[in-house]
């Protein structure tokens, strides 16, 4: 049945900006449209973020596997069958995308398959069929950008690629030691592949706190990971069963590169300078706090637009954008109490400034830092090493920020975001009940070492 060409509100995109902004809008009383022209669930839960976690899950399983002798459980050598590792990743994509799908049906929003782009006030043409509506949502993500001197194809991927090998490679090269990069490189060493690790800064995941990066670092190298900072990769040749490459003063050769150093977003086909829509010099469409962009009743959310790219925010954006369109009140995001997580061994959960960023801006700075071993839980569950890091300006007990690293740490940091959402500072994270034994009284006792009155350690 063709689709009718007049609503209220089209979303082009269909990934955690898109479909939430979709659901969104319809749940408001919108008549709306999702054009996707690829698969229903973006790139988060396609290529990206889901396999990602889907691989992740099956080294950390193999992990506790390997470990079980010191819970006093004795096991013969795991194997892995990579075969089935990705048949479990396609099946954890395909449930959560059918889910989406749902999802848009139940809200009866009509999906429409197809290339978006702007044509004019109010229209959006796709594939030579031209749609109209009051309200545009753009929400086409981001592509991967490769290092200086290198291109994709033949053996130098990207990250979604990455994650999508049909075979378990003997050697990998990750290029970029940012979330992405170490949770490739953590999640193939741990099934059996031999990695080595670049980055042109001095630390990996260089933009966490300087303690966090350090005990990844430790992390990393524990499961035999070879980790190069402070290296520039050169010379990239991919061959027919391999890539060459230099590094420092020395060469490599490795099964697959992955380039996981950058992103750009994906806007090509969007047809943004015809339409007046205006972008920075960073190829990022620029908005204003409620996600409106240079031309009346154009919305942009998500990896197109300033800050993190992470599909929570570009959710939270989609909210915003409809609501705002739909006549609501709204308020910016605080783009920097977004929460990150990085979800390689050891987990990494953080948000807010880190210790550096807080002393350069001048804060009365103070900082509570206990680890995980200092609660009963760290011991119980068998991580005393993780650290929890909270960084505050003691003037208010203003909470500045949260680093965690350690087992669920990207689960653990919600809570001091939410606190501070709350308008709570350390002070009442110090005060606050926390069950026994659990690991997030390891937050508690960080709140309580920043003021001034640790319990345990
Ligand atoms: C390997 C990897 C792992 C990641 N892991 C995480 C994670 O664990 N947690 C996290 O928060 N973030 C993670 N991210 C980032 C996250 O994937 C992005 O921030 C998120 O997908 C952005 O959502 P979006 O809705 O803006 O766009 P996308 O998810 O990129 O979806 C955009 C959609 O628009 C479609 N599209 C593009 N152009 C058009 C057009 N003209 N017409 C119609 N459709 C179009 C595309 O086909 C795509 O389906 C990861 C990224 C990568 C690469």
């Amino acid at each position: 049945m063709p689709a009718e060409s007049s609503y209220d509100c089209i979303v082009v995109g269909s990934g955690p900006g898109g479909y939430v902004a979709a659901i969104r809008a319809a749940q408001l009383g919108m008549k709306t449209a999702v054009v996707e022209r690829d698969r229903v669930g973006g790139r988060c839960l396609n290529y990206a973020c889901i396999p990602a976690k889907a691989v992740l899950r099956v080294a950390d399983v193999l992990q506790e596997i390997r470990d079980a002798g010191d819970f006093g459980i004795k096991t013969s050598p795991p194997e892995v069958d990579f075969d089935a590792v990705m048949a479990r990743r396609n099946k954890v994509v395909e449930t959560l995308t059918s889910g989406v799908s749902g999802l848009l049906r139940k809200n009866s929003i009509e999906l429409i398959e197809g290339t978006g782009s702007l044509a004019g006030p109010g229209a959006v043409a796709v594939d030579g069929r031209q749609l109209t509506a009051n309200t545009i949502v753009l929400a086409t993500g981001s592509v991967p950008r490769p290092i200086p001197g290198t291109e994709f194809g033949g053996r130098v991927i990207g990250t979604e690629e990455a994650w999508a090998l049909s075979k378990l490679p003997a050697s990998l090269a990750v290029v970029g030691a940012g979330a992405s990069g170490a949770e490739i490189a953590s999640a193939y060493a741990r099934l059996g592949t031999e990695v080595r690790l670049f980055e042109a800064l001095e630390r990996v995941l260089p933009t966490e706190d300087a303690d966090i990066s350090k005990l990844v670092d430790r992390g990393l190298k524990r499961q035999r990971i070879s980790v190069h900072t402070g290296t520039l990769v050169r010379d990239v040749e991919s061959r027919k069963t391999s890539v060459a490459f230099s590094f420092g003063e020395e060469s490599g050769e490795a099964e697959w590169m992955v380039i996981a150093a950058g992103r750009g977003a994906d806007v090509d086909s969007l047809g943004l300078a015809d339409a007046g829509v205006g972008v920075a010099a960073s190829g990022l469409i620029e908005v204003d706090g409620a996600m409106r962009t240079s031309v009346a009743g154009v919305y942009a959310i998500g990896d197109l637009v300033p800050g993190p790219a992470l599909a929570h925010k570009a959710s939270e954006e989609g909210v915003i954008a409809v609501e705002d369109a739909a006549g609501l009140s709204t308020h910016p995001i605080s783009y920097i109490d977004v929460p990150r997580a990085t979800f390689c061994t050891p987990n990494v959960g953080s948000f807010g400034l880190t210790e550096a960023e807080a002393r350069e801006q001048g804060h009365d700075v103070v900082v509570g830092k206990v680890q995980y071993g200092a609660v009963g839980a760290g011991t119980v569950y068998g991580d005393r090493s993780g650290l929890v890091k909270i960084v505050g300006d003691r003037q208010y007990g203003e909470l500045l920020g949260g680093h965690i690293v350690g087992s669920r740490a990207t689960e653990l940091i919600q809570e001091l975001v939410n606190t501070k959402l709350l308008e709570g500072g350390y002070p009442e994270v110090a005060r606050t009940i926390h069950g026994h034994p659990t690991l997030s009284e390891a937050l508690m006792e960080a709140a309580r070492a920043a003021d001034g009155w640790l319990i345990h350690g």
